[in-house]
């Protein structure tokens, strides 16, 4: 049997391939309609892509990048790079000439499709870097991508793939360091998205509103592989709009989000119960979910968020419970691990950690990546002697399995000697009046190695005073993890996933105790 992704999602395909796979609710076509998509249409336009790899006879394992603004046409490349057995390489299409071209020079691809407006310094870096091809593809379905395609034969036998060789290369987002590109198998797709497709329950007529990049685990494979291998229509949004995206949650039954996107939903006044009554599931993940907004959605939705936790090298680990009687969600916590995923929290010298204890946590599965692309000593230093990936977060488990992620082993601050979690100092300060968010960092300091220093935003219409929470959390927590300095900002440094970029803010107060 073939172990090609592709073909498990081609076979999820509804029998009737003339009804509607995709609506698209901000793109229209010349006649001013909203553009639709058929399963026909992602059946041929997949086999013509995939045909056009076939026709440039592009080597073995070819790595074919994506550096395109968000379209239906660009899903379709990415499926067809896995329908033609090649591999599959997305870029932040926010991404300038610095940042592209040490992707293009570590990842060397045979074939890149960029966007229109910018082929003339993509392609200059890309030839540079030996790229055989370079194609454009504008959101307009204009470029030579397509017209390239256009000529060709629609039907395409997918590619033969055993389960373990490579269907993409997923750069991570870059939060901690210098993004590393994880390896993924056909077999790490599949079995994720298996496993996904029965924990949320997906039924017959379900429709995914779907409003994240998808040149990120979230959007491409999280959101796409679960509507395709439920056959359902998806209603795509090229950007969010939080008021055009609660307005069609009348006609869909589940969406997923990355946490800023609830929380600008939620500064809409039409988001209400009655709004959402025909939804099943709200999904979170990416970055932490604040207890706030959990609260909040419930009291102005009805539901309860789904929040699950996952990183490109893993694909999903744990995940809160779907149906109810496999368990409550519990805010704050991502959940148990998936099924047949491991995940332990373990102590710096590798002993398990006891249930509560706060500690590394380290995962094995299916899902599991096998490596860093050309990074083979780093490969090495993430993976434990017994052969689970370290994740980098910290976080602990609880008496009935459900992880809370604490942070990043990087974020950890030591000071005097003492371990302080930011995430705890974070839950203090979003808790009092007139904050809305915060940020904790430590940075360098000549007496206690590290200080804890914090930046706070304020919600609207508040005044915030540093010295006053600062005051206020010395009566609330110990002394050596009360910030030594708060900082009341506009808003906080996050990257195109919503997460906030504590490397940053490190750098821009590294010199403040020296
Ligand atoms: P880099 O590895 O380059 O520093 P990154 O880790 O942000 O970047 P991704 O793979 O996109 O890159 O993100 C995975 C990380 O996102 C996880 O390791 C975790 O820290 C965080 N994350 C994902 N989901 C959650 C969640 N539900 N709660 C808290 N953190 C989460
Ligand atoms: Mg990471």
């Amino acid at each position: 049997s073939n172990a090609n992704l592709f073909t498990t999602l081609r076979a999820a395909f509804p029998t009737d391939l003339d009804a509607i796979a995709i609506e698209c609710a901000d793109q229209h076509g010349p006649d001013g309609l909203a553009l639709s998509y058929s399963w026909r249409d992602l059946e041929r336009g997949t086999a013509m892509l995939a045909n056009l790899f076939v026709s440039l006879e592009l080597p073995a394992g070819s790595r074919i990048a994506a550096h395109t603004d968000k379209s239906v046409e660009a899903l379709m490349l990415y499926l067809a790079v896995l329908r033609a057995g090649y591999v599959y390489l997305p870029l932040n299409n926010a991404y300038q000439a610095a940042e592209l071209d040490y992707f293009i020079k570590n990842a060397e691809p045979a074939l890149l499709v960029c966007a229109g407006k910018n082929f003339g310094w993509v392609s200059k870096l890309a030839f540079q870097a030996g790229t055989a091809y370079v194609f454009t593809l504008n959101d307009d379905r204009s470029g030579t991508l397509l017209d390239r395609a256009a000529t060709l034969s629609d039907q395409h036998e997918p590619a033969h793939k055993e389960p373990n060789e490579l269907a993409a290369i997923l750069y991570t987002s870059g939060t901690t360091g210098r993004s590393k590109g994880a390896m993924l198998s056909h077999g790490n797709l599949r079995s994720n998205a298996l496993t996904l497709k029965d924990l949320w329950d997906w039924k017959p007529g379900d429709v995914l509103i779907h409003a994240l990049p998808i040149f990120h685990v979230h959007g491409l494979f999280v959101a796409s592989h679960g509507a395709l291998l439920n056959g359902s229509k998806m209603i795509w949004f090229a950007r969010f709009d939080p008021h055009a995206v609660i307005a069609r949650f009348a006609v869909a039954s589940v969406f997923m989000g990355v946490p800023t996107l609830y929380v600008r939903m939620l500064a809409e006044a039409t988001l209400t119960p009655q709004a959402c009554a025909n939804m099943r599931l709200f999904i979170s993940g990416s970055a932490p979910l604040l207890l706030d907004t959990f609260e909040d959605w419930q009291t102005r939705s009805g539901h309860t968020i789904l929040e699950r936790y996952g990183m490109s090298e893993t694909l999903m680990l744990t995940s809160n419970p779907c149906r109810g009687l496999d368990g409550e969600r519990i805010g704050g916590t991502v959940g148990p691990a998936l099924p047949g995923v491991d995940v332990r929290v373990s102590r710096d010298d590798g002993a398990s950690c006891a249930t509560g204890e706060i500690g590394n946590i380290e995962v094995r599965g299916p899902n599991v990546f096998s490596g860093y692309w050309r990074m083979p000593e780093k490969t090495q230093e993430e993976f434990t002697a017994d052969a689970w990936f370290k994740t980098g977060d910290v976080g602990r488990k609880d008496e009935n399995g459900y992880f809370t992620i604490v942070g990043r082993a990087k974020d950890l601050i030591i000071t005097g000697g003492y371990n302080v979690y930011p995430a705890e100092i974070e839950a203090y300060l979003n808790e009092m009046d007139g904050v809305l968010e915060s940020a904790v960092v430590g940075v360098p300091h000549p007496d206690f190695g590290e200080a804890v220093i914090a930046s706070v935003v304020a919600r609207p219409g508040a005044t915030l005073d540093g010295d006053a929470l600062i005051a206020t959390l010395k009566r609330q927590i110990a002394g050596f993890k009360v910030p030594k300095q708060v900082f009341v900002v506009a808003d906080l440094p996050r990257n195109a996933m919503g997460k906030v970029q504590k490397n940053l803010l490190r750098q821009q107060h590294q010199q403040g105790f020296k």
